[in-house]
């Protein structure tokens, strides 16, 4: 390893790795990739199904790893894998990202981005080294006291930081997807209109919309929700909207 791979490395080693999914044909549109998994997220969102990731320090209870396991992994897929990608907990509250994400293209790979968009200013440090991202649209942009409210944090202007993040994809033209994940007690279908025409307007071309699962592990505050939700026009409204709309139930 040249002196150079070899710094980065050292500082890579810092990012504080939650877990890894070591092979998904999900995560990434049209590639296989690894899925790192970064501990840590400053906000509690009502239906989080890794909230054992919210907090900065590991629980011991659960299983993590580290960056020397995530590099042997990838050293050893090389020609396997097309991609990897940070997810979490939100990847941009660690310092180390953009040295991992260094690294990662180093060694050959694209690089993708789960983010919900809480740190415009992590993202834009990391932004031109970025192949694809996928971002949380959690509720309408317009309406910051639902963003609070489904975020889990009174303080703060979240609907504000996520729209910077939007704009910055937008801004260097990084090939991104908005995901929603919806449930009818907290995004109405009229919310969930005006959250897509919203998007629409910032020239946003790929939406998925996620219906809310609860997993059986987890006792999350609402039952799930059957086919009659969104109802079918608010579904023909979303397929007319994009270019690329995709809806993902279970
Ligand atoms: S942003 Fe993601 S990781 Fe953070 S609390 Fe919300 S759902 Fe969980």
């Amino acid at each position: 390893m040249s002196e150079v791979l070899e710094s980065l490395h050292d500082r890579a080693r810092h990012l504080m790795v939650a877990g890894v999914t070591p092979y998904t044909a999900i995560d990434y549109p049209g590639q296989f990739s690894a899925v790192v998994f970064v501990q840590g997220c400053p906000w509690k969102c009502v239906y989080c199904h890794n909230p054992h990731m919210q907090p900065r320090r590991f629980d011991e209870r659960f299983l993590h790893g580290d960056w020397d396991e995530v590099v042997g992994l990838l050293k050893r897929r090389q020609g396997l894998l097309d991609a990897v990608v940070f997810s979490g907990g939100e990847p941009t509250i660690d310092p180390a990202l953009p040295d991992a994400i260094e690294e990662v293209k180093a060694m050959g790979f694209l690089v993708g981005l789960h983010t919900s968009g809480c740190y415009p200013e992590h993202l834009k440090a990391v932004v031109q080294k970025l192949d694809w991202v996928g971002i949380d649209i959690k509720a309408p942009l317009s309406n910051g006291a639902l963003y609070q409210k489904i975020v889990g944090r009174e303080k703060g202007d979240h609907a504000a930081a996520v729209s910077q993040c939007l704009d910055l994809l937008i801004e260097e033209k990084v090939l991104f997807e908005c995901r929603t994940t919806a449930h009818p007690a907290y995004l109405s279908d009229e919310s969930l209109i005006t959250l897509a025409r919203e998007l629409k307007a910032r020239g946003v071309s790929h939406f998925a919309l996620q219906v809310y699962r609860c997993p059986k592990e987890l006792e999350l505050p609402f039952e799930n929700v059957g086919y009659e939700y969104p109802n079918k026009d608010v579904l023909a409204t979303l397929e007319e909207l994009f270019e690329n709309f995709e809806l993902r139930r279970g």
